[in-house]
């Protein structure tokens, strides 16, 4: 008896409900698996249960007629976890209802439609997959969620959530020896929250690469939802010609659906919601011959590349991978509601020299509440005409052909704004789109959004007092609970693991202060994110040596972004040693968020927010927004150190704030702000005495300096470089006052 036959008689009965030469395989473990020999019209069950470090193999020729299955023995029952992975070769094959969570692949995709270089999979389909954070431990290491070769595949009704690490979520891979007119289909999904990476390389989906990008792909993107998909600028990075992108519903998601190379791409019928969230976006424009139609976009805080519309200028003569000039673009019956900015010529610049050519707005609509004009343009614009635009409010247009009136909107059933006046039917975003529904994608039995991090104080009130450990008190919280400090001193030995997001916050009246033995207080790790409000702490009885810090994140690589508050705290003592930060960040791990406010700092050897970023190409970096407000600093070695390496432009930050503080005896060797590679600056209303200053290098990107209403009191005046711009720096540095100095 061969063993083949052996494993199939357990499950022979199935197939009696099937044609007779279609088998159904019950497969218990890899072995198992590996033995069978599907033909077309075969299914392979996995059982139920966990499947650990296992690599799934789906090989064979099925038919149009009669494909080869492999699904679950239950959807949603088949786990996935260790350093698992699934791939396909051969024709007419469907995977379905597999879970991947608990691990990371083992090579450098999860789902992948070939099983090597030179065996992919034609006319497959991967449906009902579920891939939820199985991130390599590193951010920044590479991988794949999905990698699609060969042609006529699909990947729908699945959902991919939380991809924390390097490498965009689903690829179409259309490079030789692979398919280029490959016609990749991408429907029915749902695309979760993917937190920002900090770093190029955190796209949701990306068609191609530039050096294919010239010919055809003929791939289809539709009916998706993108919720909160922040990974980086580009949402979808489109880099290939006659893709359609339609109906898909982007939610909250800080950036921008982009077609980067390529020419004759179709967008159409999508929504936008941005609800006023910093730095969502919509829609950006490159190369030639692309038309963006009947799209609907509300409520996009995004600027610059990452505005409602951008239509970038071109570099001349550009290689395939930089910028090819915009040419004949028709942007038609498009609705942007509330955009902060609509940007023409957009990274207009010494390279971008390029304007748009031939490119036609067309019955397009742009209603604002407030008066701004959220057109930007930045560059010439000879070459885009307008016609029938119509934008409120009433105004001056900013260009011929766009015409200036009050629009009065109403929300439609389905959701959308229109205008109540008959006389603009026909502009703007048709009525009768209907967006996806969270119904609609995915799968019914699994949780979507569930990777969203568990907010700050939304857990349960511990009340602790100096007679209970520190440390026992934060390991029996929960994610989201609150430590309600009463008035005394606590003492700490080992740093404190934060895991969870966890509030530490004084008892009211109470004026708790926290010692601590150790070399660091707090330890951030994956998942942690950390509030403290109210609290004094003191580094006097910290080790006499180098290098402590009150806050660290993890010796190892992180893939969550976290967030860290601190409010109305003092931090005391830290100069009995060189070298001692108050928060010390690393590159292979990222902030989404470092704010302190109202809290102050006295005698710190150290940096106050230390995050300096790693001099690479994808230019990763430790946090991206760091925000100081009335907050005092005394006889501190740094206030912050933010740096931001290589060249790329993909992501947002760093982005440095501070406001209406005092700093005094600080940064006298060398600086009291070093900022390298920082996207936007905004320092204002403090007062610097005696102190180092400002010291801003400009590399990438169009960085948005603003240094105003100062006082530098023998503190040297700001000194801004730019490492690459030719001419002058590019700052706003205005009604500083500078004195003594
Ligand atoms: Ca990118």
């Amino acid at each position: 008896m061969s063993r083949l036959a052996y494993y199939a008689l357990p499950v022979a009965l199935a197939s009696l409900a099937t044609a007779a030469s279609a088998k159904t395989w019950l497969v218990h473990d890899i072995a198992q698996l590996n033995a069978v020999r599907p033909v077309a019209g075969d299914t392979i069950v996995l059982a139920d249960g966990e499947w650990r470090d296992a690599t799934i193999k789906l090989v064979g020729e099925g038919s149009a007629a009669k494909p080869i299955t492999l699904t679950a023995e239950h959807p949603g029952k088949v786990i996935l976890t260790g350093r698992s992975n699934l791939k396909l070769a051969g024709n007419h094959l469907v995977a379905s209802n597999l879970v991947f969570r608990d691990g990371y692949t083992p090579d450098d995709v999860v789902v992948s439609f070939r099983t090597d270089s030179r065996h992919w999979a034609n006319h497959s389909r991967v449906t009902g997959i579920v891939i939820d954070r199985f991130n390599q431990p590193d951010r920044r290491k590479e991988d794949h969620w999905v990698s699609i070769y060969g042609a006529d595949n699909r990947v729908d009704h699945s959902q991919f959530e939380g991809k924390g690490n390097d490498g965009a979520t689903l690829v179409v891979i259309r490079d030789k020896p692979y398919p280029l007119d490959n016609r990749a289909r991408i429907d029915h999904n749902y695309f979760g929250p993917r937190p920002p990476l900090g770093g190029n390389g955190g796209e949701t989906i990306r068609i191609g690469t530039s050096t294919e990008s010239g010919s055809d792909s003929h791939s289809i993107v539709e009916d998706n939802l993108f919720d909160r998909c922040d990974g980086e600028v580009e949402i979808i990075s489109v880099k290939s010609g006659a893709n359609v992108i339609r109906n898909n519903l982007f939610v909250d998601s800080q950036g921008t659906l982009t077609l980067r190379h390529g020419n004759g791409n179709i967008v159409e019928r999508n929504v936008f919601f941005g609800h006023g969230i910093p730095h969502t976006g919509g829609i950006r424009i490159i190369n030639e011959r692309q038309t963006v139609r009947d799209n609907y976009l509300e409520g996009l805080a995004g600027e610059d590349f990452r505005s409602a519309i951008t239509v970038m200028n071109g570099v001349p003569n550009s290689p395939i991978n930089r910028y090819l000039p915009v040419r004949n673009a028709l942007i038609a019956n498009n609705s942007a509601i509330n955009p902060a900015e609509i940007n023409l010529g957009g990274g207009a610049d010494a390279e971008r020299s390029v304007p748009p050519e031939s490119t036609r707005f067309v019955n397009d609509l742009i209603v604002n509440a407030g008066s701004g004009d959220p057109i930007h343009i930045g560059s010439s614009i000879a070459g885009i005409s307008f016609e029938n635009v119509i934008q409120a409010p009433a105004g001056k247009p900013a260009a011929p052909g766009i015409k200036r009136r009050a629009v009065t909107l109403a929300r439609a059933a389905n959701g959308l704004l229109y205008p109540t006046d008959p006389a603009l039917a026909k502009v703007g975003a048709p009525r009768d789109l209907k967006p996806v529904t969270r119904a609609d994608v995915g799968v019914p039995w699994y949780p979507k959004g569930g990777s969203v991090p568990v907010a700050f104080d939304s857990g349960t009130t511990r009340k602790i007092t100096p007679a209970q450990p520190l440390a026992d008190a934060v390991a029996a919280a929960r994610s989201g609970d609150v430590l309600e400090l009463a008035a005394g001193r606590y003492r700490v030995a080992a740093p404190i693991v934060v895991d969870r997001p966890l509030t530490l916050t004084a008892a009211v009246g109470g004026n708790p202060a926290i010692a601590f033995s150790g070399p660091a207080l707090f330890r951030i790790e994956n998942g942690g994110s950390l509030a403290l409000k109210g609290l004094t702490i003191t580094g006097a009885e910290a080790p006499h040596r180098a290098g402590n810090a009150v806050i660290r994140t993890s010796a190892a690589p992180m893939t969550g972004a976290y967030v860290l508050t601190i409010e109305d705290s003092t931090f005391t003592d830290m100069a009995g040693a060189p070298g001692f930060d108050v928060i010390r960040t690393t590159p292979d791990t990222f902030a989404r968020a470092i704010t302190i406010t109202g809290s102050r700092f006295a005698d710190v050897s150290g940096t106050v927010v230390a995050g300096n970023g790693k001099p690479d190409d994808k230019g990763f970096y430790a946090a991206r927004d760091v925000t100081i407000a009335d907050s005092a600093f005394r006889n501190v070695g740094r206030i912050a150190v933010l740096s931001r390496g290589g060249k790329d432009e993909s992501s947002l930050g760093p982005r440095f704030a501070m406001t209406g503080s005092t700093v005094e005896d600080s940064g006298r060797d060398g600086g009291a702000i070093m900022l390298w590679g920082v996207q936007a600056t905004r320092i204002a209303d403090n007062r610097f005495r005696a102190s180092g200053g400002i010291h801003e290098t400009h590399t990438v990107g169009t960085p948005h300096t603003m240094i105003v209403h100062n006082v530098f009191d023998a503190t040297p005046a700001p000194v801004i470089d730019e490492l690459y711009y030719k001419g002058p720096p590019r700052a706003v540095i205005a009604d500083n006052l500078v004195e003594g100095a």
